[in-house]
């Protein structure tokens, strides 16, 4: 009998699965995360027949860069390309997080970067591409250099990382971000941050190590939402 060790890179996209659902952006058919493999023009990422709530070691799967499976079985999102296509164009992404997430999916209808409303937002202030569709013919036109996420109007978005610590960490705090400018478009203007001082912020989290907790707590809340089975998501902040 052979036993295989599961990767690194396929265990993290499994924790990312687990933690993204652990926080509600789960619930559906249709996100994908994926781990680049260091070196190499190859990269894991998740089966399309599975929502992030119920992923399983198995469904994560190794593709290469014209998104091909060695096992012709393996079917994964007819949306994959723009996963090897960044990866192709940014040799400083290892890791990429899509999710339709309720208020991710929101803000993009918005069709702009969330609104600085509070300091975790500063992470996509000036860093935020909006391209308008998935492809990655679409995508490259739109996405500079340090750009952190890619909205997709009526769509969703997109997160992007060195590690999946930042791309999964950034995700949740997108969708918090996106939350916050969704949940306050209504009559009333709100004040946001001044752009002197979102930069300021924001300088001020790249020295921080926010996102590595903000994975480390995913990872806790992934296993501690797991029953064995499914990841029951914990209620909404
Ligand atoms: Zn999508």
């Amino acid at each position: 009998m052979t036993v295989t060790t599961p990767s690194q890179e396929q265990q993290l996209v499994l924790q990312a699965c687990r933690g993204l659902a652990a926080n509600g952006l789960g619930p559906s058919i249709g996100g994908h995360v994926s781990v680049r493999v260091p070196g190499e023009e190859r990269y894991w990422t998740n089966r399309l027949s599975r929502t992030f709530e119920e992923m399983q070691l198995d469904d994560i799967v190794l593709l290469d860069f014209e998104g091909r499976s060695v096992d012709p079985d393996v079917v994964v999102s007819p949306g994959i390309g723009f996963h090897h296509g960044i990866y192709g164009l940014r040799p400083d992404v290892g890791a990429i997080v899509h999710t339709h997430g309720y208020w991710v999916t929101a803000q993009s209808a918005f069709g702009r970067e969330p609104r600085m409303l509070h300091n975790m937002s500063t992470y996509f202030h000036g860093r935020t591409a909006i391209a308008p569709d998935d492809e990655i013919d679409a995508i490259a036109p739109a996405m500079k250099d340090g750009d952190v996420a890619i909205i997709i109007p009526w769509h969703g978005a997109i997160t992007l990382g060195a590690t999946i610590a930042e791309a999964a960490g950034l995700h949740v705090t997108f969708d918090y971000a996106c939350r916050l400018d969704v949940s306050l478009s209504g009559d009333k203007e709100v004040p946001t941050m001044p752009d002197d001082h979102a930069e300021a912020v924001q300088k001020l989290l790249t020295k921080a190590n926010y996102l590595q907790l903000a994975w480390d707590l995913m990872v806790r809340k992934g296993e501690r939402c797991y029953d064995g089975q499914v990841v029951v998501p914990a209620p909404a902040a």
